[in-house]
């Protein structure tokens, strides 16, 4: 068989082990609350914190849109016109037009290009959550995070790139294989060292103070039998009032933190709610799940890659001669965009019932669910939630159910409870 003929055969393979993986991994069999008790739990929410949050949302919107479509628009006019290879050519000329030099600042300037033109979008966003009070970070903040982001991106994407591009020099005809195997370790690795490496370039996080709610923390955690070291704290204030917490890293980089400004907001029995429902993603391994579906994914993308990407049309749009050169480099961003684009819907339905499961194990574990109930409402109005998103937006990328949604299902325990 011939490497084509192996690289189809490896793609249905992966794909059918992403389904089933999916299928066995992902608790399905957990709808969400009927609409009926959904629009009870959203009337029963204060009308000016609705309408205040809908507002926020409506301003939001036509920036973030925007980005996605503009990005979308430069991704395809820079991989399926010349325009693209052009840029990647101009990068490695200083460098003789040298292929590392072609692969490495060339991809980076493709991606800077994407980046800069939807600027003005991310600016936009911060002056919104500057007026409605949710920034605290100012411009300067703002620009020194942007530019950390950057540099993150620029170490992570040289490596990828340069590690792509080695792998096809080595391997002119089985590269596919050799950068599938590759692209998913490179998941697994990002997810054990993103805790390490990364969440301290953003935020300082510490060991949370001694006190009786620590106290009270870890014992929930040991009667979870969720073996934590430490509760941590990241300084979140430092650029937003909003109220957050996550789970993060496998093994031994997984870690339990919680924003600065919950600690701040709300009260012990809330804050007990939102750390029961992080010990329930440790519990039922959901970053693993995550980052092996992802893994088997970025897998699968690298050989659809390169099974599309020697489609004659494709090559000729673009101007070039193989998708194995740095020169095509962007008609594969261009389908990656597009591939992102369309399983967004997916990994968030995928994502919300694991969030749906960390909420139930919640319940199970606090045994209150006033506390729950009064955490949402706390989430939603400290971070201008809308309890009850558009249906449309909901459906194509909301990561967590809507708060009516888990306000209904805190509501079906205490009644499943008292019975
Ligand atoms: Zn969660």
């Amino acid at each position: 068989m011939s490497p084509r003929g192996w690289a189809v055969l490896t793609l249905v393979v992966l794909g059918l082990t992403v389904v089933l993986a999916a299928l066995v991994l992902i608790p399905w069999q957990r709808p969400p609350a009927p609409r009926a008790d959904q629009l009870a739990a959203l009337r029963d929410l204060p009308t000016e914190q609705v309408e205040r949050a809908r507002e926020f949302r409506a301003a939001l919107r036509p920036g973030g849109w925007a980005a996605l479509g503009i990005g979308l628009l430069v991704a395809l006019a820079l991989g399926l016109t010349p325009l693209g290879s052009r840029l990647v050519e101009l990068a490695g000329r200083p460098f003789g037009g040298h292929w590392t030099a072609q692969a490495i600042l060339g991809g980076l300037a493709v991606v800077l290009v994407a980046d800069l033109l939807t600027l003005p979008f991310a600016a936009w966003r911060h002056s919104v959550l500057t007026r409605y009070g949710l920034a605290t970070n100012g411009w300067g903040g703002w620009a020194v995070d942007l530019l950390k982001s950057y540099a993150v991106s620029a170490v992570i994407g040289a490596v990828a790139l340069l590690g792509f591009y080695t792998v096809i020099r080595l391997a002119p005809r089985w590269w596919w294989a050799f950068g599938a195997a590759g692209a998913a370790t490179l998941v697994v690795l990002l997810s054990f060292v993103l805790p390490v490496l990364v969440e301290p370039v953003f935020n300082r996080i510490s060991p949370m103070e001694p006190g009786p709610l620590r106290t009270e923390l870890m014992e929930l955690a040991d009667r979870d039998g969720v073996p934590v070291r430490d509760v941590l704290v990241a300084d979140a204030s430092r650029r937003t009032n909003a109220v957050n917490a996550y789970v993060s890293g496998i093994g031994p980089t997984r870690r339990v933190v919680v924003y600065d400004t919950l600690l701040r907001e709300a009260t012990p029995a809330e804050v007990k709610a939102v750390v029961a429902h992080e010990l329930g993603h440790a519990r039922d391994r959901d970053v693993p799940i995550f980052t092996l579906t992802g893994a088997l994914g970025a897998a699968a993308a690298v050989v659809a890659l390169y099974l599309i990407g020697s489609w004659p049309p494709l090559l000729r749009m673009a101007g070039v001669d193989s998708v194995a050169q740095p020169r095509a480099f962007p008609l594969l961003l261009a389908l990656v965009t597009v591939a992102g684009l369309v399983f967004t819907p997916m990994q968030a339905l995928m994502s919300r019932r694991l969030e749906a499961r960390a909420d139930a194990h919640a319940l199970a574990l606090t045994g209150d669910p006033a506390a729950f109930e009064a955490m949402q409402r706390r989430i939603s109005s400290v971070n201008l939630g809308d309890p009850d998103p558009p249906r449309w937006e909901y459906l194509y990328s909301a990561t967590h159910p809507s708060t009516v949604e888990r306000i209904a299902a805190a509501r079906a325990y205490t009644r499943e409870a008292g019975r």
